[in-house]
Parts: structure tokens; sequence; C-alpha cells
């Protein structure tokens, strides 16, 4: 170890900044932000450290650095673009006793600066040794998106905690593994999602099981996540963490095998879409499922394609669930509308084209479409069918019957956002031959308006699928 990583306490006391510019503004930044009482010396403040003082307090000197500047200093920095300036400032630094950190010269250097994840009080500081500025950056961006950006509120909530749960559960053993439950359970989520009380609670009734004496007993929860339209890379933070904390994942054909082979390795997985007979799993016995295996005290993940929410029976699933008292949380997806007009290069809204857009099920019900025809054929108005391959003809057909424009740019998008995307532009006259041609298969996703003649200019790849 070339290096003492270590975190000083300079609240309140002074600091020094020798020099301008965006180094020396990013330096006194952090100095300001840990509290400390910053002196910057420099001719004069450049732009950034202008912007600076208008938000924090600091001290600026425009006259020569002189020993006096070092009484009572705890730290310095050498930010000048001037070389002779940083040695100087070495120099008195030394003669005072004062640790010196020049910017990129760690041979000058008492210390150096690591990158910063800031979660306070929680801090990440990642250093290379200064061999490797980019492997530094890459640890740092790997840190800032997996680490919730709640997890100074987790510290501080289980700082409050900490004295009564030493005298609680005076084992060191027990301790430790309350606090594993604690961090990596649901009072953490709960927390992470702003719902303070429901943490407290939950927080309280772990206290209570942890202090009976017996083992501790996992509370239950189900997480009903949406793992956006197919493409993995489109899921959000929070899916991804619930995902590698689940016991059991419940999921069906929308989920890919890219989205699932991001679940936690060793959570049972249980199949509950359409079985190969064709049955689909009775959405109440995969309620039932649900409030069992949370029951049981298990963290039982539901993968939603797409959105819970939209047209995704998530509603129906968390009703079981309140009834039976079973925690649970929602996370949001992207929803195949979003998906599929983003990379078939179809927007949703355009200021020339639709001022409004309306998600519709094209499903059919004891074989009748039920559509609000008066409300779909409105002008400047994009319409997105949802589960509407099957009865493509009939959809179309309905439009025309009600008075649509026959040459009504239409688009049909199978597999949205996964590899094998394919999208088939038209009419309301020709798509659903130009569908059928094309062999068409589910998932499949309709756009009807004239936002469909904007994939020509913007999908770059739109004459090559
Ligand atoms: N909750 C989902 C919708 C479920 S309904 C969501 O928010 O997206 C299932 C229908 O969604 C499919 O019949 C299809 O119309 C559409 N769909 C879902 N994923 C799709 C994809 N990758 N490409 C095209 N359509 C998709």
């Amino acid at each position: 170890m070339d290096h003492l990583p270590i975190f000083i306490d300079v609240k309140g006391k002074r600091t020094l900044v020798v020099g301008s510019g965006v180094v020396a503004a990013r330096k006194a930044d952090l100095l300001l932000r840990a509290g400390s009482e910053l002196t910057i010396v420099a001719p004069q403040l450049d732009e950034e450290l202008t912007r600076l003082a208008e938000t924090h307090e600091f001290a600026h000197q425009a006259e020569e650095l002189s020993a006096g500047n070092f009484a009572d200093c705890v730290i310095a920095f050498g930010c000048s673009n001037d070389q002779a300036v940083n040695e100087h400032l070495c120099e008195l630094a030394a003669t005072a006793g004062v640790m010196v950190n020049v910017s990129d010269q760690s041979d000058n250097s008492d210390f150096i600066m690591p990158a910063v994840v800031d979660r306070s009080p929680v801090l990440v500081a990642i250093s290379s040794g200064g061999s490797s500025p980019l492997l530094t950056r890459m640890l740092k961006a790997r840190f800032e998106t997996s680490t919730p950006a709640a997890y100074g509120q987790l510290a501080e909530f289980a700082g409050n905690y900490r004295d009564r749960i030493k005298e609680l559960i005076p084992n060191l053993t027990r301790r430790r593994r309350f606090w594993e439950e604690m961090i990596a359970g649901p009072v953490a989520e709960h927390l992470f999602s702003g719902q303070l009380d429901l943490a407290g609670s939950l927080m309280e009734r772990l206290l209570e099981d942890a202090t009976k004496g017996g083992d501790l007993q996992p509370v239950g929860e189900v997480y009903l996540v949406g793992t956006g339209p197919g493409d993995p890379d489109l899921l959000t933070f929070r899916a991804l963490r619930l995902m590698q904390q689940a016991d059991v994942v419940l999921h069906d054909r929308l989920i890919g095998e890219g989205i699932l082979n991001l679940v936690r390795r060793d959570a049972a997985r249980i199949y509950v879409g359409k079985l190969p007979e064709q049955h689909t799993v009775p959405q109440e016995e995969i309620g039932n499922m649900l409030i069992r295996l949370a029951g049981e005290g298990k963290r039982v993940l539901r993968l939603k394609g797409g959105d819970p929410f939209v047209f995704g029976r998530g509603g129906e699933e968390i009703e079981a669930l309140t009834e039976h008292g079973i925690a649970f949380q929602v996370i949001p997806g992207v929803t195949a509308a979003n998906g599929c007009a983003a990379y078939a290069g179809i927007p949703l809204t355009h200021r020339d084209h639709a001022q409004a857009c309306v998600f519709v099920t094209g499903h059919e019900k004891d074989g009748q479409l039920n559509l609000n025809w008066d409300s779909l054929l409105q002008a400047r108005q994009t319409v997105v069918i949802y589960m509407g391959l099957s009865s493509l003809g009939t959809i179309t057909e309905g439009f025309l019957n009600h008075g649509a424009d026959p040459q009504t740019p239409a688009a049909i998008i199978e597999n949205g956002t996964r590899t094998g995307q394919r999208v088939i532009t038209g009419t309301l006259e020709s798509l659903a031959d130009k569908t059928e041609e094309a062999g068409i298969e589910s998932p499949a996703l309709v756009i009807v308006g004239s936002v469909v003649t904007l994939r020509d200019k913007l999908s770059w790849y739109a004459n090559k699928n």
C-alpha cells in the first residue's frame, strides 16, 4: 500500500487553496462541503470560483502567499498553473509542517486526492495511487450507479438505532445478523423509496423478533418489478437491485433470458406464463402464490414486461396482497410504447403531428373489441395499441369504418428494443396485409398516426430493417 487512506475532519478548521481555475474550484467545493474555513489565494477569482462564492462563504486573498497563511492551517492545495507558485507553496508548507497536495503532481504531494462517491455520511473514496485515473473514474461510475442515492439516509437511520440495538441485542453475532437483515431487506428498501414511516414500523417488527430470543424471522415481501420491453439496458437501478435480492422469481413469456440472467443466481424460478398446452396460469392462482411465498418470509420478485401498471394487471396482484397484509413495492418500467417508439424512431408526440397520445388494448373480450372509436379518431393524436396483433385486421377495419383516412400512417413493431426488432410501416389500409406477409409475431405493438412518417428521418437504421 503506497498511501494511507484516511478521512480528515476539517470542520471549522482552516484550509488553503492556491490558484484559480476549474481544478481549484473543485477542491474548494470539496473543502467547503466538508465544512472547513477556506482561504483561496489567487490574484483574482475566475468564473467558477465567483459562482461558488454566490452560495458558499470563503476568504479570498489576492496578495501573495506568506508564512502567516499557515497558522492553524490543516491542509493546503496547490492548483496554480504557475509551477513557481506551487513550489513556493510546498516550501512554506513544509516549514510550517502542513500537508500539501499539488494537482496532478503526486511526487510533490504529501497526500493525493481520491475520486469520491458522496452519499453522506457514507463516503466511498477511490484511488489508483495516480497510476490510472481512467480506472479510478470507471470504478467511481460503477459505485455511483450501484449505490442507491439514499444510502446516506440509510446510514443515518441505522445510526439513530445503534445504541438501542447494542443494548437490546448484546450478542455480537446476533447483532450482526440483525444489521444484515436490516440493511439488505425491506427496511432499507422502504427507506430508499422515501417511505420512512413504513421503514420505521418494519424496523420495530424486526427488533421485536430479534429480542424475543428466537431466530430472526425474515419479513416476506413482494417486489412487483417492471422490466421494460426487453432490452436489459432499460432496467432501472432499483429494479436491478431488487432482482439481486430476491429469493424466488415469478416470470412469464414477456421476460427474456437477458433479463432473467440478472436475477440472483440462487433465486428459485417459477414460470407463470402460457404453458405448453397454451393455458395461462390464472391471475388468482398467481396472486395466491405471491401471498403464500411472501407469507413464508421470502422476498418474492414478480417480473412484469414493460410497466406493471400499464396493461400489466399489477393493480390486481397488489389488491390481493393488501388484503393479506403483505408488504410490497412497485417498481415502474419503460412501457412498450416508449421503448418501441424510441427504438423505432417514431416520436409519440411531435409539435407538427400529435399533441396527444393514447394507449389502448386491442385484446378482444368474448370476440369483441371494446374500443371507444370516437376518442381514437381525434385529429393530431397518436394511438398506440397493445395486444393488437391477433385482431389487427379488425382494428384497422374499425378505424376505417368509423371514418378514418385510409392513408393514415401506421406501424407495427415486433420484438421492440430486442435483438431482431422488426418494424413494418404502412397505412391503416395496408398494415394488416403487410403484417401478415412479413409473418410478424408476438410481442408486437401498433402505432397509428402521422408521427409514423418521421421514422424515415429519425431512425438511422430505418432502411436497414
Ligand atoms: N405491461 C406491459 C404491457 C403488457 S401487455 C408494458 O407496459 O409494456 C403485452 C403487450 O405489450 C404485447 O401484446 C405487446 O403489444 C406489447 N409489448 C410488450 N413488449 C413488447 C415488445 N418488446 N415489443 C413490442 N410489443 C411489446
